[in-house]
């Protein structure tokens, strides 16, 4: 998948330059336009809006195995930020709660316990999640090597952006305050990085299937069917750009 970034050097001259990036792992994006500038971003999205969006990419490529994997990955992504979210919330330190991530980082298992249990304690109900039919499914892709099809791709990816949407409006209704608080530490850590490499900072934030951080007020439920159809033309786009 890429990612559309403006140049801001070509901005100064008032000149547009978009580039298609490759999105990576890092939120730091070192790029050269394609007039020859030099540019430094901070990419905002969360992983799981990346992984959502790449797998919406996925399904439009026709690779529907990769697309049930990253939308799985979204929604373990999901529930590790809803874990940091309700932590914070209970005042647990970032070094306490690294180091507990630590006991749970290598098993999807454990995290998806940890979320069920902080979340009913918080919202006193338990929060919706895969049900046994759909890891079964899941699991057949990812581990059995199966090939899904087309609508059984689109079945389940309704089903995670419906999660999805279950899980973040709770939370939003809560703890809208701590999200961005979160988003605002993170972008402090990296504006001290663009300081120490003595680059200006700027910031890109890609619109996806999720936007966790658009205002509250436009935040719905999304339909994976109307998504890929505006996806397609904004692919298009990328494709004769590459
Ligand atoms: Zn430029």
């Amino acid at each position: 998948m890429k990612i559309k970034f403006p140049c801001s050097k070509c901005f100064i001259e008032r000149i547009e330059t978009i580039d298609f990036i490759q999105v990576q792992d890092g939120s730091l994006y070192f790029y050269t336009c394609s007039q020859g500038h030099k540019n430094v971003y901070f990419e905002k999205n969360e992983k799981f809006e990346l992984l959502m969006e790449s797998a919406v990419y996925a399904i439009l490529d026709g690779y529907y195995r990769e697309a049930v994997s990253s939308m799985s990955a979204s929604l373990e992504r999901l529930q590790e930020f809803a874990i940091k979210v309700l932590c914070k919330e209970s005042e647990v330190s970032d070094e306490l709660f690294k180091t507990s991530w630590k006991e749970v980082s290598q098993q999807s298992e454990r995290q998806l316990g940890a979320f069920i249990f902080l979340y009913t304690q918080k919202y006193k109900s338990i929060p919706d999640t895969l049900n046994s039919n759909e890891r079964n499914f899941r699991n057949d892709i990812i581990h059995k090597g199966k090939f899904p099809t087309y609508e059984e791709t689109i079945k389940y990816g309704q089903r995670i952006l419906d999660i999805t949407f279950n899980i973040l409006s709770k939370l939003r209704s809560t703890s809208e305050q701590t999200i961005r608080n979160f988003a605002d530490q993170k972008q402090e850590e990296m504006f001290r990085k663009f300081e120490e490499i003595n680059e200006d900072p700027f910031t890109v934030l890609s619109p996806n299937i999720i936007n966790l951080h658009y205002h509250i007020s436009s935040f719905e439920k999304t339909n994976l069917v109307e998504y890929l159809e505006l996806a397609k033309i904004e692919h298009n786009k990328k494709s004769t750009n590459a």
